[in-house]
């Protein structure tokens, strides 16, 4: 079985699995998170399948780049752009990464602590 056809965010983009959408693009799904650790938590997720930012090669750069600049424009969308926010990419086990499918987390509605747990 490929990774596409067994993972939970690929599911998601090919609208499987319940979430609520708060933005879709060409290049991106951002959608609430499921177990929210801010009062604004949404996930943006490439439609296409990367495993992390661990699997990105320099080649994707750019895509990189748009799939953050994605969030940020997630964020402005949200309301939470002014009073600030946190973007964050977990890796692998270390990382705290469950999920085997590139996001970016957008956090915001509240102050964030340093360091991170
Ligand atoms: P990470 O731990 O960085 O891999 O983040 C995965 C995130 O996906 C977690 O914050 C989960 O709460 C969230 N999550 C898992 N399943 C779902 C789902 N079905 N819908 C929305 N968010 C989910
Ligand atoms: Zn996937």
């Amino acid at each position: 079985m490929s990774p596409e056809q067994d993972c939970l965010f690929c599911k998601i983009v090919r609208k499987q699995v319940p979430c609520q959408i708060v933005h879709e693009d060409e290049r991106v799904i951002a959608f609430r998170d499921i177990h929210p650790q801010a009062p604004t938590h949404v996930l943006v997720v490439p439609k296409r399948h990367v495993a992390g930012i661990h699997e990105v090669a320099a080649a994707d750069g750019p895509r990189l780049g748009e799939w953050m600049l994605a969030a940020a424009d997630v964020a402005r969308r949200l309301g939470i752009h002014e009073a600030g926010y946190r973007l964050v990419i977990n890796a692998k086990a270390d990382g705290g990464q469950t999920v085997d499918h590139l996001h970016v987390h957008v956090l915001g509605g509240r102050r964030m602590q340093w360091p991170p747990g």
